[in-house]
């Protein structure tokens, strides 16, 4: 659960294979309510949630994000502080699950030249976004991976995540 100054991270621990919750709406109390409820980890720059008492009784599990660092840096920081390895990418939307779909399935949904490519495709079980393995994957490959270098943490090298379109990740 990342706080409101976390949304960069949210979407590359999506990309990375995690279920990130963020809202950008979401008040403090919110984001610690949700966390308690749904067991989550709580991301945060924010060291007034650290007072909290969910949080500082330790009834929350927090990982203070410092801040000033950049949205890979702190995606390593955190893949550190929480032993996490890479894993299929989730949506970096929404952080639905993608199911690899048919070429037929996304018919007209992504443009003809990336249908002649022959690439694998996805559809986000959450917002039924499509995804496919392209350059621009690479690139996200590429950056998570160097995210995990700093962060000293082990990849998972046959598990490749899924493209996002051409849009670049807002980060
Ligand atoms: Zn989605």
């Amino acid at each position: 659960m990342c706080d409101a100054m976390l949304g960069g991270l949210a979407r590359w621990l999506r990309a990375a294979g995690y279920d990130a919750w963020f809202d950008v709406h979401a008040r403090d109390g919110e984001l610690v309510r949700r966390a308690l409820e749904e067991h989550r980890w709580l991301l945060t720059s924010d060291s007034g949630i650290l007072e909290r008492f969910a949080v500082s009784e330790g009834l929350v599990r927090c990982v203070f994000v410092p801040p000033g660092l950049s949205t890979i840096q702190q995606l390593s920081h955190v893949m550190r502080a929480l032993d996490l390895k890479l894993r299929d990418s989730r949506c970096m939307d929404c952080g639905g699950e993608l199911i690899e779909a048919a070429a037929v399935e996304v018919e007209g949904q992504v443009p003809k030249r990336v249908q002649d490519l022959g690439v694998r495709f996805y559809r986000c079980a959450g917002c039924a976004k499509v995804y496919w393995r392209g350059t621009h994957w690479e690139s996200i490959q590429e950056r998570l991976r160097h995210a995990m270098q700093l962060a000293g943490t082990g990849t998972r090298p046959g598990d490749a995540p899924a493209r996002k379109s051409d849009e670049g990740p807002k980060s």
